[in-house]
């Protein structure tokens, strides 16, 4: 008989998962997601009143130093190449983010030449650290307290809502420390954003006749899903098992929606570093596509809280009690054998785009070979949860 999947949520693990699927086995997938729209926290829509076309839930930059993951999100849809310069305001003087030569010589009043810069900031690093426990230490070891304090403690207890000391150290790693001018955020060899949008991308990943999507559909735990050959979540990991053993952490992001003529701030994304801006970051969706013309302007205020029953889950917090907690859900979860769990809500990490699509692709293709060989199917996308 031909196997019958269902695929909880349509973001970009969901719409991958289903693609790659359709190729490997015949098949037929059905998706649900319970949001009026497809794409996940990936979508993206022309606002109405401006003409500009929004990441909804916040700027979604694609980058990946994978060939094969660039070539296959190219294949549904023209990337350009779009580079992330990030500035960001710190007790008002404005510096080029992530922390590079320039910042270096702004921040200090400075003209030191790469050598020069390395040199200082290992003279005013903290050198009694070996191995960063911790977010704090990784930067005291790095960069040193000032440059720590100006750009890197409010922003990030404002966006995780904890001390640093608490966070770890992997989440500062995301961002490089340069010794040049280079003020790409990001240090991959492939980078761009989708010229009609991350949503185009995903439509055109499940456009096939064997694929059908409902949407405003909710999947309630325990609903009866016995006609379909295998399951795959990619919603949050407690609400699957109905917060059984508590609520796994997460920070939501408020969005405070502005409107403005001609350009705002000059560029898509400025962040606050001070304590007391109560928002974290401004973000201009007209400067992702610098192709078009608009007279207007949108742009938001970002907010970040902690996650409330009603609020969407964005930023896994993944502290102590959490990633007990996790072991906890994982372990309920490899006891089944008709559900897998896959994407970044459904495994409880922090990951980029094309993270989410590599690993999609590679279970996809992990989870066709077991179900062609007769083999116990994988529950989960990833075997190394911390
Ligand atoms: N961060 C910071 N200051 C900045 C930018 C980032 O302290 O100006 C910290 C903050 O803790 C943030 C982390 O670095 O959560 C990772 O930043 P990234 O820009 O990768 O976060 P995302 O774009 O995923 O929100």
């Amino acid at each position: 008989m031909t196997p019958r999947f269902l695929i909880i949520g349509s973001g970009f693990s969901g719409s991958v998962l289903a693609n790659r699927l359709i190729k490997n086995l015949d098949c037929t997938v059905d998706m649900w997601d319970e949001r009026s729209h497809a794409g996940g926290n990936c979508h993206t829509e022309r606002d109405v009143q401006t003409g500009i076309m929004v990441h909804q839930y916040g700027p979604h930059i694609f980058n990946t130093d994978r060939k094969e993951i660039w070539e296959y999100v190219n294949s549904f849809g023209t990337f350009n190449n779009y580079v992330h310069q990030v500035k960001a305001l710190s007790k008002g003087r404005i510096y080029p983010m992530p922390v590079n030569l320039f910042t270096i010589n702004q921040f200090f009043n400075k003209t030191f030449s790469p050598q020069e810069a390395k040199a200082y900031l290992g003279s005013i690093a903290d050198k009694t650290i070996a191995n960063p426990a911790n977010f704090e230490e990784q930067a005291l070891k790095f960069i040193g307290k000032e440059l720590y304090h100006a750009f890197f403690y409010g922003y990030t207890k404002k966006q995780w809502g904890c001390e640093p000391n608490a966070l770890p150290a992997s989440i500062l790693k995301r961002i490089p420390v340069r010794f040049n001018y280079d003020d790409n955020y990001h240090s991959n060899v492939y980078t761009g954003i989708p010229i009609d949008g991350y949503s185009a991308i995903m439509q055109k990943m499940i456009a096939d006749a064997r694929i059908s999507i409902t949407l405003n559909k909710k999947f309630i735990p325990g609903m009866d899903t016995g006609n379909y050959t295998h399951v795959f979540y990619t919603g949050p990991l407690d609400a699957y098992f109905e917060y059984s053993y508590g609520r796994l952490g997460y920070r939501t992001v408020s969005f405070e929606k502005h409107y403005a003529e001609g350009d705002f701030q000059g560029l898509s994304q400025m962040n606050y570093c001070d304590e007391t801006i109560p928002y974290t970051r401004v973000v201009e969706h007209k400067h992702f596509t610098p192709w078009e013309q608009h007279d207007k302007t949108i742009y938001f205020k970002e907010y970040s809280c902690e996650t409330g029953p009603k609020d969407i889950p964005y930023y896994p917090k993944r502290l102590h009690a959490d990633k007990m907690m996790l072991q906890q859900y994982r372990l309920y979860a490899e006891k089944m054998q008709s559900v897998s769990f896959l994407g970044r809500l459904a495994t409880y990490r922090y990951m980029d785009m094309h993270h989410v699509i590599g690993e999609a692709l590679d279970f996809a293709d992990r989870f066709s070979n077991c179900l062609k060989s007769n083999q116990p199917l994988p529950v989960f996308s990833n075997t190394e949860i911390f």
